[in-house]
């Protein structure tokens, strides 16, 4: 660009200290009036496909623009494509929503911008997440043998389990020989359940595994794996060559929250000696609650476990918390340090590209230290009781309506049902009310669910874990349910 192209309010350089200040408080108070009058958004935007994009210019600016500019743009052309996950109506999927003390936490990364990448190149950023990581592991009653991570997702926690997993099986040398191009490499094969999550498999593929190295366990009636498949599965896969390795666990799946028997399937994969990974991506931060340490029976004898805080504790996305007992496993399984990376310190620190497959890492420990502190363990669990409170409650009023039924258990606050009128019993009428249902509910605006398949059957699915989700809400959430259903019977 030609010097003369360049305005006088930007010459080299960052943004002038004053211009940040000034943009800088204008936008913390867009922010907190966004959270005071949230509840005026449409939870999902009521637009077509490409309505963003066309509002948008083809070519970037050569000029520098005012911040202004940006800010209006923003408001005009982004805010109404956005679907408001931090919204109390927002009900689908998990609700990942953010908080005051990540969002700060967020700003302040970004603004120190360190790459923790070595200890060296940010001693606190590695320091902060060996601290807040081992504080997560005391909120979650882990015993201390589990030495943790943070990840961005559980896809790539999970990822890195499984990695693990395959690093142990140590005759084949997968590390240094790969897995192509030999005659006698026997099949790996890892077993998850039914509903275990599509990032297990995508695992796999990235892994040379592949989706037919992936053993399906069937689930009992509550959609938990069934332990005595699992060693039916092995002893079957043993039999006919393949190399069992890896046994993927999920306390609180993704369609209705089914928490699969760990202690059984932890005594299989001792007897076979298998790497035992659990993926407690979304329900496993409830693990704090007393009353729900059962949830994690028998995840003490797991070698990795996945438990997402993006999902259901206020982080901002993304920060997913990997644990393994066998650190050394994981190391050995992606440390590579070429000549610019090594330091005097590398043998008496830890440097978390080591235990990885990225080198940069940002410093997301920073929001989980801001939000622990902020709310404190008390406060943290305090909120998630009340969800599973809540939860319970919407389970309750299903289970008394004639018309609706639960097609699944509610061990937290993930409500599984289907409309069902007493005197329809055609299936496929069912299914089609169902998703005219699901339709009629979110295209209000007013709230947003998702759906999923049980037993070949559509079933909606409430999930409620938003930071500013109270009791009305969900009261409301339930009428505007029952009225829909009106308007369409
Ligand atoms: N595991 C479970 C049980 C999940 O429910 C999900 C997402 O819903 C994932 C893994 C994937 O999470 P992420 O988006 O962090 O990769």
């Amino acid at each position: 660009m030609k010097k003369q192209e360049l305005t006088t309010a930007h010459q080299l350089g960052d943004m002038p200290a004053e211009e940040f200040k000034k943009y800088g408080y204008e936008l913390i108070d867009w922010i907190a009036e966004y959270f005071t009058t949230i509840e005026k958004y449409p939870v999902v935007p009521n637009i077509k496909t490409g309505d963003i994009k066309n509002k948008l210019p083809e070519n970037p600016p050569s000029l520098p623009e005012s911040f202004e500019k940006i800010f209006s743009d923003v408001d005009e052309k982004i805010i109404p494509g956005v679907t408001h996950w931090n919204h109390p109506n927002f009900m689908a999927y998990f609700n990942s929503t953010s908080s005051g003390p990540g969002i700060l936490a967020e700003l302040l990364s970004a603004a120190l911008n360190t790459n923790g990448m070595l200890w060296k190149t940010s001693p606190s950023t590695t320091e902060l997440e060996r601290v807040t990581v081992d504080w997560m592991r005391q909120m979650l009653g882990l015993p201390e043998p589990f030495w943790g991570i943070i990840y961005d997702t559980a896809s790539v926690s999970s990822m890195h389990g499984i990695a693990a997993a395959r690093e142990e099986v140590s005759e084949y040398n997968f590390r240094h020989k790969g897995l192509t191009g030999k005659e006698k490499t026997p099949m790996l094969r890892l077993y998850a359940s039914e509903q275990a999550h599509s990032s297990i498999e995508k695992g796999a593929i990235l892994l040379g595994i592949g989706i037919d190295g992936v053993r399906k366990i069937p689930v009992d009636n509550e959609f938990r794996m069934i332990p005595e498949k699992l060693s039916k599965a092995i002893s079957e896969d043993k039999a006919n060559g393949w190399r069992p390795f890896c046994v993927v666990a999920t306390v609180g799946t993704t369609s209705t929250t089914s928490i699969d028997p760990v202690e059984k399937i932890a005594d299989v994969c001792e007897q076979e000696k298998l790497w035992l990974h659990v993926d407690a991506a979304h329900a496993g931060v409830t693990a704090m609650l007393p009353e729900m340490k059962y949830i994690f029976n028998g995840v003490e004898r797991a070698d990795s476990l996945v438990v997402n805080p993006h999902k259901w504790m206020f982080t901002p996305i993304d920060l997913s918390l990997f644990y393994t007992r066998k650190p050394d496993v994981l190391k050995r399984a992606f440390s590579l340090v070429p000549e610019y990376l090594k330091t005097a310190e590398d043998s008496s620190v830890e440097n978390l590209m080591d235990y990885g497959i990225q080198l940069g890492r940002r410093f997301r420990a920073l929001k989980l230290w801001f939000i622990i502190r902020y709310f404190g363990v008390n406060g943290i669990i305090e909120r998630l009781r009340e969800h599973i409170r809540l939860g319970q409650m919407f389970a309750s009023w299903i289970d008394k309506h004639p018309d609706f039924e639960r097609m699944a258990p509610t061990p937290f606050s993930t409500i599984c049902f289907r409309a069902h009128p007493t005197r329809m019993n055609d299936e496929g009428m069912i299914e089609w009310l169902n998703e005219q249902l699901l339709q009629k509910i979110n295209e209000t605006g007013k709230l947003f669910i998702s759906h999923t398949k049980l037993n070949e059957k559509f079933v909606l699915r409430v999930s409620i874990s938003g930071l500013r989700t109270e009791e009305r809400h969900v009261i409301d959430a339930w009428k505007l349910i029952q009225n829909k259903l009106k308007e369409l019977l």
